[in-house]
């Protein structure tokens, strides 16, 4: 059957390899019905229309629905339909808000390609203007179209692999763009393998260079979207194994590898040229990428760091993911008062973290002018290491290198640990460090380095793909 519909495509098509599942994506009145019908005739592929199927099972329209069930209602009959849809073939028309549940992408994203198509909010308006569909807030009609496409914005990035504007350009033209991009990629071949010459991808193990060229060289894979670990040196990161089974588990048309550099302006050229998806950054680019980002979050702002980069649509957006590994393993934590040991890229993330929880946090360091710039930053208290002995902390994290390799130091006098305690050390190499070994002793709940790395990898993943993987499954890949 997949053959004979990819025969079919094909012929359509002109040749050459492409998906045979295309999903259209975007708020209302950005052009997905009437885009996604051109598009399946082009194609001579099947079109479906998510809100047209709801309305043909429930034999009433989406307006009425809405009005006499609630969104809840169709959210639900929504997520049915998605679900039945992960294996059909066609071009897919989805509703605005399908994005929102990572259920319904991880089903939309199984084999297929999905293009977010996106317009200027005042186009947006005018095409939607006339609409019988009920309000989704009380904010009126312009206030609404405004807070939803900011609220949704994350959701629809994340969840695609291409973006186009349909704000200029006819429906037949962005159905001839959306087609060259399933049969050549969205770069050319020559561009492709011109870039794969760059110095960044030199350091590549040939096993590596092999799985790469494959990827990107080799038809039908031709809409496949690159991510990778950017930082100098990565060599020991353990990033592309968990990220490239993460992609195999959710059949995504993906591939990760490394970016190895001393300079990032060499980096993010590569990631220009190829029209790179995403980018996991590490030491020494954290702060250093952002000038070469279109926008960042306000929490990477915040904390001065992104170590999370998508692209979409020529556009570079910034995130700190961080953070979140702090977060998500201290929650039970909030209200207590925490002590973060050092004044780098990790401590403002962990600080930044305890403070989401409403603790009250301490930041020492061996250099107090470092620890005081922070901590006027964020806003919480900060001093020198020996002030830890007054401080009747509840959690201390270590966020300093101390430990790591197997050292057998601690950044805090063993003295100052008591039963109750919670000790999250984030140095990770290894998971059980001396610090940990100590507290353990002392009767203190520990908090292992690696279990940061899962949660801002789940993160992170999200921000890639727009699906919600569980911390066991990043876990599982990490032993
Ligand atoms: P960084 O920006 O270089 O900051 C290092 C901090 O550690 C500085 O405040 C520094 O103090 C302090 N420090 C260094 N050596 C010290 C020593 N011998 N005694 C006391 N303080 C010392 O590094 P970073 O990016 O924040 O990373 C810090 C550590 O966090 C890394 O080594 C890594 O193990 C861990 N980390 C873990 C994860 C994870 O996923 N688990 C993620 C990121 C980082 P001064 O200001 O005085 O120099």
């Amino acid at each position: 059957m997949r053959q004979q519909v990819i025969s079919r495509f094909l012929e359509g098509a002109g040749g050459g390899g492409a998906s045979v599942k295309i999903v259209l994506t975007g708020y209302r009145g950005t052009g997905k019905s009437s885009v996604g019908r051109a598009l399946a005739s082009l194609l001579r592929l099947p079109f479906i229309d998510t809100d047209e199927e709801i309305e043909e099972r429930e034999h009433r329209s989406i307006g009425e629905i809405f009005r006499n069930e609630g969104e809840a209602y169709f959210r639900r009959r929504e997520r049915e339909v998605i679900r039945a849809l992960r294996d059909k073939e066609g071009v897919i028309a989805t509703g605005g808000g399908v994005v929102l549940d990572p259920e319904n992408v991880e089903h939309l994203r199984a084999h297929g390609d999905i293009f977010l198509l996106y317009a200027s909010e005042r186009t947006i308006r005018e095409r939607i203007m006339n609409s019988d569909r009920p309000p989704l807030t009380d904010l009126g009609f312009e206030g609404e179209v405004s807070a939803l496409l900011e609220r949704r914005k994350i959701h629809y990035l994340s969840a695609a692999d291409f973006c186009i504007n349909t704000d200029e350009g006819t429906v037949e033209e962005i159905c001839h763009g959306i087609r060259r991009i399933t049969m050549e990629g969205s770069t050319g071949i020559s561009e492709r393998e011109r870039a794969l010459r760059f110095r960044v991808f030199q350091g590549l193990p040939p096993a590596e260079m092999d799985a790469l060229e494959t990827a990107l060289l080799r038809p039908p894979r031709q809409t496949v979207r690159l991510c990778a670990i950017a930082g100098y040196p990565v060599r020991h990161s353990k990033s592309p194994h968990l990220y490239m089974h993460l992609f195999q588990r959710y059949s995504l048309n993906y591939h990760y590898t490394r970016l190895e550099d001393p300079e990032i302006s060499r980096i993010m050229q590569c990631f220009g040229e190829l029209d790179m998806r995403g980018l996991s950054v590490t030491i020494p680019f954290k702060k250093a990428v952002i000038g070469y980002l279109d926008e960042v979050s306000r929490e990477a702002e915040e904390i001065g760091a992104v170590n999370t980069v998508i692209q979409c649509g020529g556009r570079r957006y910034g995130f700190n993911t961080d953070w979140v590994g702090v977060r998500e393993p201290l929650r039970g934590h909030s209200g207590e008062r925490a002590v973060v040991i050092g004044a780098g890229g990790a401590a403002a993330a962990a600080a930044y973290a305890a403070l989401s929880l409403g603790m009250d946090v301490h930041i020492l360091n061996r250099t107090i002018g470092r620890a005081k710039e922070l901590a006027a930053r964020l806003g919480c208290s900060s001093g020198s290491l020996d002030d830890l002995e007054s401080i009747s902390a509840g959690v201390i994290v270590n966020a300093t290198p101390v430990g790591m390799n197997g050292e057998d130091r601690t950044p805090v006098k063993p003295d100052c640990l008591r039963k109750g305690m919670t000790i999250f050390d984030l140095v990770y190499t290894p998971p059980d460090t001396h610090l940990i070994r100590i507290a353990r002793k002392k009767g203190c709940e520990t908090i292992a380095g690696t279990e940061m790395f899962v949660h801002q990898a789940v993160e992170q993943f999200r921000l890639f793909t727009g699906i919600r993987v569980t911390p066991d499954s990043v876990r599982e890949y990490l032993t």
